[in-house]
């Protein structure tokens, strides 16, 4: 199967490319490398590319035709989300126009898109499941769950589009070989933010809110292995292929960890006893967002292999070790 990943040199994009191309799909990244970097797509060819060029669209359709498209590209900063409005609608819901036209020109049927937990807002239940009303509480979440209504209207045409959205939980992590990781300025993450924290480029770390109906005061969040998220993609590829209806999907392991928790996790799994603080509440943070999954397991068939924290931690670290390593040598 031709694969064509549009923002294949980002994060979670590239950790998809890497199981596309070690179980043997041709894959093609388009990104235009504005958080991305062309060393992190380790499989195909990557055209340096932005979605509002449809001419260069359709010309890497005609030449790669691809049989499927899995949409990573996008902007993911909540706070600047709400600053920047339009910036995200601009690049979320309208370049996604721009892509989902040519997809639809090429008559291309398969389509996975990279939908979030955001689009549930502050949910009533916990675990979530996928029933629960889209309530977005910030721009970002709303161009996502916009995306969401565009592809449910293109599947009720008629037109034989299928598609696969995968609501992200608290992605985190990297490539246990240490080849790929999470590499964008300024990250706001808990996970990275701690482990560059122990690492010594931050002086301390802010617990945003310790007042939380929870049992420790802090936030409880399903955090995922980014290799576990990327493999549902290719579960997702595998179930349009087999001709699956299109449908929309939690991606978490359906059990979460405060704010405190992680942060004992990760002074423990690095050995450094970093400064921490409490600092207020963060604007627009649920007290608890943990995946349902049943869903995802039973249609997707998905079997995710990296349910343990301190892991998930352990290659947040070695990366972030190998990684400023790196940028001392360049
Ligand atoms: N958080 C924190 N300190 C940080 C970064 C995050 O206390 O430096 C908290 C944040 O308030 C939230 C949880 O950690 O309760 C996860 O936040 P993150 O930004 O990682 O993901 P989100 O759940 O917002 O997508």
């Amino acid at each position: 199967m031709r694969v064509l990943v549009t923002g294949g040199a980002g994060y979670i994009g590239s950790h998809t490319v890497k199981l596309l191309g070690e179980q043997g799909y041709e894959v093609l990244t388009y990104d235009n490398l504005s958080t991305g970097h062309d060393w992190a797509v380790l499989y195909g060819d990557l055209v340096v590319g932005d979605l509002a060029d449809k001419e260069l669209l359709r010309k890497v359709f005609s030449e790669f035709k691809p049989d499927a498209v899995v949409h990573f590209a996008a902007y993911i900063v909540v706070p600047e989300s709400v600053r920047e409005p339009l910036k995200y609608y601009r690049n979320n819901v309208v370049n996604t126009i721009n892509l989902l036209e040519v997809v639809e020109e090429f008559g291309v049927d398969k389509f996975i898109f990279s939908s979030s937990a955001a689009v549930y807002g502050i949910p009533d239940e916990v675990p979530v499941s996928e029933e629960a009303p889209l309530r977005p509480i910030n721009p970002y979440g709303e161009t996502k769950a916009t995306v969401e209504r565009i592809l449910r209207d293109i599947k009720n045409s008629g037109k034989g589009m299928r598609f696969v959205s995968l609501r992200y939980f608290n992605v985190a992590g990297a490539d246990p070989e240490g080849k790929i990781g999470f590499a964008y300025p300024n990250p706001t993450h808990l996970i990275i933010r701690a482990v560059k924290t122990a690492k010594g480029e931050y002086d301390r770390l802010e617990i945003y809110g310790t007042d939380y109906p929870t049992p420790d005061g802090t936030c409880i969040r399903d955090y995922i292995h980014v290799v576990d998220l990327s493999q549902a993609h290719i579960d997702a590829l595998r179930y349009l292929q087999e001709g699956g209806e299109s449908d929309v999907f939690n991606c978490g392991y359906g059990h979460g960890y405060s704010v405190k928790e992680v942060v004992e996790a990760v002074k423990r799994v690095t050995g450094v006893d970093f400064e921490v603080v409490e600092a207020p509440r963060r604007e627009g943070d649920p007290p608890a967002l943990v995946a349902d999954n049943k869903k995802i397991k039973r249609v997707l068939r998905w079997e995710p292999k990296f349910d343990d924290l301190d892991f998930i931690i352990k290659t947040a670290w070695e990366w972030e070790l190998k990684f400023s390593a790196q940028n001392q040598r360049l």
